[in-house]
């Protein structure tokens, strides 16, 4: 079985507030981008990797790719202007023998490796696509534009779900194929009628998205 991993890392990461992309914010002494890219590397199930780096820093996410002498990374090509079309320029770069494509944020840099392997070992089953996801553990509100509670959401059964997804390579080809767009991957995969399914998630899979973020990850480095 050959598993192309996408790492996308084109998104502009605003609320950090920073001069530069998110994947290039310091987390440690690398940028961002150098946690999720070493371990993709370095996971025995995957054989190639497609990085998408923002758009005019495809130079210097290769040059991180080569400082820390990644053998995986195949091809850099720039994000677009969403995630869905961040994902469609990666796709495009993997190669047509690829069986299993699994899409990563590099936004979620702490990538475990037994979580690569419960969504691959999932996929086998025959599966559609398999995602990590964590319970949602708070109550839940729907809330007016004013402030004001519409509804309490039942949460049983609600998952909040992560990254890295995994799905054949034909099915995410197909769904991503038709212009659509959505937040993760899987979304496009259900809304062209494949079966996803939800399995255990990490909750050191956190996504940047603030400097709290930044710092609390960093901590658990
Ligand atoms: O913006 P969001 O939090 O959904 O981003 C999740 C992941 O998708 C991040 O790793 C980000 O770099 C990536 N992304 C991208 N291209 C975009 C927007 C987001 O590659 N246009």
């Amino acid at each position: 079985m050959s598993v192309w991993a996408i790492l996308v890392a084109a998104g502009r990461g605003e609320r950090l507030g920073l001069d530069q992309p998110k994947a290039f914010a310091k987390l440690g002494e690398d940028p961002l981008l150098a946690e999720p890219l070493r371990r993709l590397d370095a996971s025995d199930w995957i054989d190639g990797i497609v990085l998408v780096a923002p758009p005019g820093w495809e130079e210097p996410s290769i040059l991180l790719a080569e400082e820390l002498a990644c053998s995986k990374v195949h091809s850099c090509v720039p994000g677009g202007e969403t995630r869905t079309e961040s994902v469609r320029a990666g796709l495009a770069e993997v190669p047509a023998a690829a069986l299993v494509v699994l899409v990563h944020d590099a936004a979620r840099p702490l990538l475990p490796e037994e979580v690569i392997e419960r969504v691959l070992a999932s996929l086998s089953e025959g599966w559609d696509g398999v995602v990590p996801g964590l319970a949602v553990s708070d109550t839940l509100k729907r809330v007016g534009p004013d402030g004001a509670v519409q509804e309490t959401v039942p949460r049983d059964s609600l998952y909040a779900v992560q990254t890295p997804q995994a799905f054949p390579s034909d099915v995410l080809r197909r769904a991503v194929a038709d212009g659509a767009e959505a937040t993760d991957c899987a979304a496009l995969v259900e809304a062209s009628g494949g079966r996803v399914k939800v399995v255990d998630g990490d909750e050191r899979l956190l996504k940047v998205t603030t400097a709290a973020d930044l710092a609390k990850i960093a901590s658990w480095l």
